[in-house]
């Protein structure tokens, strides 16, 4: 397999779009349309009244930032599991006995939700697969929601090891999945690597959505070859090795091991150091073509941001700029270059 089959030239002829990316340059979708990327919420960030005290917690870089871009799912544990609002708090209290080693008790009228709620997310959980989720966004210290350190008490004493019962479900069961807490996400390395892990399961989702051929997937892994590389080098090659054999594993197989191991690498966070390694990658299809002064001028933007100095979306752009002007249709094809719409601003910070 060449790196540059199935992606075209036409990236370097006209303005690049914001998302998607030109068909050209991508393995064709399945259906007429793409579908809507859906991501889970818990209700409460969307500004719906849900919370115990009647209230919520509106977090506005869904509402109003991605929320241009993604189909919302929300979804309100304790209301869809029968529970008031307003109504008594709850609290998550440690029991090794139980599934997950904590049961979810109501502390004012000693009722005990656990296993409704475990129920609940059960069946919850595998909707949601049905609806082919992209990501999700949990409210944080909920011990319904929470991802992680949220309160669990011991004979009245909390330590901030517990996991909300719902989200405890939906992690387990569904390990591949792009989840995030609200809290978390005002982090921006940690909010950049969420946002790609969320559109890049929505580009596996449109490429397995219908009749795939065995070219579309070669088309696939060539254009996420810079992504992977910035994620998970060892997943790239192993996916790679993968798409190789395709004649020989039955289709199913193929599709959920490829999917499997995609979506995983897009969990290892992108650091600096292989960032720079992709930058470099980039720059040597230049060796031939671009003036040594303006090699060293990306070079000297590349080591900036090696050392911290500025952001990667500097170097990028240079970069970016060489790609079109010199009409480099396989580094073009990248998703690396785009890996969600511009007005997100990733690789806007130094990290
Ligand atoms: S944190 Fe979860 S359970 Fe609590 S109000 Fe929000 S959506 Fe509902």
């Amino acid at each position: 397999m060449t790196e540059a089959e199935g992606v075209e030239d036409d990236e370097a002829k006209g303005p690049r779009r914001e998302w998607p990316l030109p068909e050209a340059d991508r393995p064709q979708p399945a259906g007429p349309e793409p579908e809507p990327i859906r991501v889970g919420v818990s209700a409460c960030l969307l500004g719906r009244n849900v919370r115990y005290d009647g209230g919520h917690k509106e977090y506005r870089f869904l509402t109003r930032e991605l929320a241009r871009y993604v189909e919302f799912v929300p979804v309100c544990p304790e209301v869809e599991v029968g529970m008031p609002t307003p109504r008594p708090t709850i609290r998550l209290v440690r029991d090794d006995e139980a599934p997950g080693g904590q049961r979810l008790v109501c502390p004012s009228t000693g009722e005990d939700h656990s296993e409704a709620m475990r129920a609940f997310a059960e069946a919850r959980v595998a909707d949601l697969r049905e609806q082919g989720l992209c990501g999700y966004v949990l409210k944080a210290s909920s011990p319904s929601c929470g991802m992680e350190r949220v309160r669990l008490y011991d004979r009245d004493m909390p330590s901030r090891t517990g996991v909300g019962m719902f989200a405890q479900v939906l992690l387990a069961e569904w390990p591949e999945l792009p989840v995030e807490e609200e809290g978390r996400l005002h982090d921006p390395f940690l909010r950049e690597t969420f946002l790609e892990a969320v559109f890049a399961t929505a580009r596996l989702r449109e490429l397995f959505r219908g009749a795939w051929k065995t070219k579309d997937l070669v088309a696939f892994h060539t254009a996420e070859k810079l992504s992977l590389l910035a994620h998970d080098p060892e997943a790239y090659r192993e996916l790679g090795r993968l798409v190789a054999r395709q004649a020989e594993l039955p289709r199913d197989e193929l599709q959920a091991t490829y999917s499997r191991r995609f979506l995983l690498a897009f969990r290892q966070p992108a650091s600096r150091g292989r960032h720079v390694n992709v930058l470099q990658h980039m720059l040597g299809y230049f060796k031939d073509t671009l003036p040594s002064e303006l090699r060293h001028e990306v070079l000297d933007l590349v080591e900036d941001f090696r050392a911290g100095l500025v952001p990667l979306a500097v170097p990028l752009t240079l970069l970016r700029h060489h790609v079109r002007a010199q009409g480099v249709a396989y580094l073009a094809g990248q998703t690396y270059l785009d890996p969600a719409p511009k007005r997100l601003k990733l690789r806007s910070v130094v990290i």
